[in-house]
């Protein structure tokens, strides 16, 4: 997944308005349903969460991420933290030292400037160098108040939300994720995956738990990791075989 675009710097104002969510296709609904219940059991759902950061620290770890194995992420935001114990410490620091601080991800010269300038900017427009007002807002309010930060984008916001101590019911679509739901037809060969999040949240229950889109998301993803490789994927032996045209295209093949 390519990095987050970024707004123009000189972007849009936070939106308070609720997002226009697209009309799900019934079929589609349904096979997204089909996918999760047979996903479930491969992966064992509930999937017990792999962070428990405060909000504000999830944003940087997924700024962090795009594009980056998780390892060297790990690494980088422990890199950072051991530097600047607050956040704030970042926001004042040199971007050449904090490039340096995380030298190891993808694009260094990118995020470092880019992480400070988005903490800089929660803290002017909230008043202080927090995200967990955000435990007020609706998902889609409190999603677009993120996303009106320049460099923050749909999955960037959901994981913050879905993620993070917030646990709050947001469905992040990272690069597998995003596969797997393209092959399985759950979206269409052109989507990109930031169109692709308000589309296969409407597939989903309106009404589902923080923990059932968190466990829906990393079905998928561990899926692409696992099965439904970039390049060869293992059809065979994939338990969505029957109900994907991909797949069925390729044992034809
Ligand atoms: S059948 Fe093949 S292409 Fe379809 S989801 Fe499974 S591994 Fe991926």
């Amino acid at each position: 997944m390519a990095i987050t675009s970024g707004h123009d710097l000189a972007g849009p104002r936070p939106r308070q308005t609720k997002r226009s969510v697209p009309l799900a296709d019934a079929s589609l609904t349904d096979k997204a349903l089909e996918i999760h219940r047979r996903l479930c059991p491969v992966y064992g759902c509930p999937i017990p969460y792999f962070h428990s950061l405060d909000p504000l620290s999830e944003l940087v770890s997924s700024l962090l991420s795009h594009r980056t194995r998780n390892a060297e992420s790990g690494r980088a935001f422990k890199a950072l933290r051991a530097r600047y114990p607050d956040w704030a410490d970042l926001v004042g620091a040199p971007v050449e030292e904090i490039e340096a601080t995380i030298s190891g991800v993808t694009w260094p010269e990118l995020k470092a400037p880019r992480i400070r300038a988005v903490l800089a900017a929660v803290a002017e427009r909230h008043g202080a160098l927090s995200l967990d007002f955000l435990k007020e807002m609706e998902v889609d309010a409190a999603r677009s108040w993120l996303e009106a930060i320049p460099g923050v984008g749909p999955k960037t916001s959901a994981a913050v939300l879905s993620f993070s101590l917030l646990r709050m019911p947001a469905l992040p679509v990272d690069s597998h994720h995003h596969r797997v739901a393209q092959r399985t037809g759950l979206i269409g060969p052109k989507v990109d995956v930031g169109p692709s999040h308000p589309i296969l949240r409407a597939q989903l229950p309106a009404e589902w738990s923080a923990q059932d889109l968190y466990d829906n998301h990393e079905i998928l993803m561990l899926h692409g990791q696992a099965v439904c490789h970039h390049r060869n994927p293992a059809c065979g032996k994939c338990v969505l075989l029957d109900i994907c045209p991909t797949g069925q295209a390729r044992e034809r093949g």
